[in-house]
């Protein structure tokens, strides 16, 4: 089937806006658990940095007043930036690539989204170079940014193509519990990771399924599976 009705992979004009709320809830709520993972598979930091980031995010909302996707998104990322771990910088990376999506003032089309997602995947992996496998937030980015990229192609409606997203996100961060680290502070516990889902994964869940909702999509993100 071709089509040339763009409009049914619109994002909802608030997209950036709603996106970023349901991530704060989402990562607020999942913060204990995704520090617990952190502790049994790493140094324990994660959750620490993820309320870190939270904070510095309500202060850039609070003094940038920012409208539109693009502005949110980048209140969003610079607070990344300031945090500690590896796991700050490199979702500051990764959000910034987000934010450029569709580069217009507007919420990007699901295909822009899609492209932004990929581009994001790939600065993380240029920076942390970290492989599918080694136990990292990418075990989930990857599949996820593949889902997506072929979901919007077949002209899925964004909740459905963030859906699908969400789903090979889950898929592959349940996978990293199979596995042992080989890259961040995780790597230096060894055996001791086996049977532990990555924290910086299930977050990549969180983040997907909080753009589902802000897509419109289920009402709230469900994070009483991390563990
Ligand atoms: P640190 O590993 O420095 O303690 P955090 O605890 O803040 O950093 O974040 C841990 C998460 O960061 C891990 O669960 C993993 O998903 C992600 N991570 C660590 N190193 C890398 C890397 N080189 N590439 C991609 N993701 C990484
Ligand atoms: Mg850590």
């Amino acid at each position: 089937m071709t089509s040339t009705d763009t409009s049914s992979s619109a994002l909802p004009a608030d997209f950036g806006e709603a996106w970023v709320a349901q991530m704060r809830t989402a990562l607020t709520a999942g913060a204990a658990a995704l520090g617990d993972l952190d502790r049994r598979a790493g140094d324990g930091d994660f959750g620490t940095n993820i309320r870190t980031a939270m904070k510095l995010v309500e202060k850039n909302l609070d003094e940038d007043s920012p409208s539109g996707y693009s502005a949110t998104l980048t209140s969003f990322y610079r607070a990344w930036l300031g945090v500690g771990g590896t796991s700050g910088p490199l979702f500051g990376m990764l959000f910034r690539d987000l934010s450029k999506a569709g580069e217009g003032s507007g919420a990007p089309t699901i295909t822009e989204f899609a492209e932004a997602l990929a581009n994001g995947l790939a600065t993380v992996q240029r920076y942390g170079e970290a492989e599918v496998g080694d136990k990292t937030m990418v075990d989930a980015l990857a599949p996820a940014a593949e889902a997506l990229t072929s979901a919007a192609q077949s002209g899925d409606d964004p909740v459905a193509a963030l859906g699908a997203a969400v789903d090979a996100a889950r898929g592959g961060a349940d996978a990293t519990a199979e596995t042992i680290a080989r890259r961040g502070r995780a790597s230096y516990v060894g055996d001791a990771a086996k049977g532990v889902m990555d924290p910086g994964a299930a977050a990549v869940v969180l983040i997907l399924a909080a753009a589902r909702s802000a897509a419109g999509g289920e009402e709230s993100v469900e994070t009483d599976w991390i563990g």
